[in-house]
């Protein structure tokens, strides 16, 4: 019998080595844009969230790095680069 796995169990299964700063950050005066809440929807991590006043809040550890939300919600919401080497996500595959 298979054991179905959640979220945080599969990413659990990587390492994530702290950042020296956030690679992905909202813009400034960009957290209630309409563009940005396509993030909430599409983030494999679940990182992005709407608050009760209706901004979204990312917290970024855990991130899979795999461009999603930029692609999504576009540079003028969403500041995007990849971390520094020797810092972010090291997949692990079983
Ligand atoms: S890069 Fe991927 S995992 Fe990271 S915050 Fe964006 S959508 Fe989520």
């Amino acid at each position: 019998m298979s054991e179905i796995m959640n979220l945080k169990a599969k990413l659990g299964l990587d390492v994530f080595k702290p950042y020296a700063e956030p690679h992905i950050t909202i813009k400034a005066g960009m957290e209630k844009h309409h563009l940005l809440k396509r993030a909430v929807l599409v983030c494999p991590a679940g990182l992005y969230s709407e608050n009760a006043g209706g901004e979204v809040e990312l917290s970024i550890d855990g991130c899979l790095e795999c461009g999603t939300c930029l692609v999504a919600c576009g540079s003028e919401v969403l500041e995007w680069h990849y971390p520094q080497g020797g810092s972010g996500v090291q997949f692990r595959f079983g």
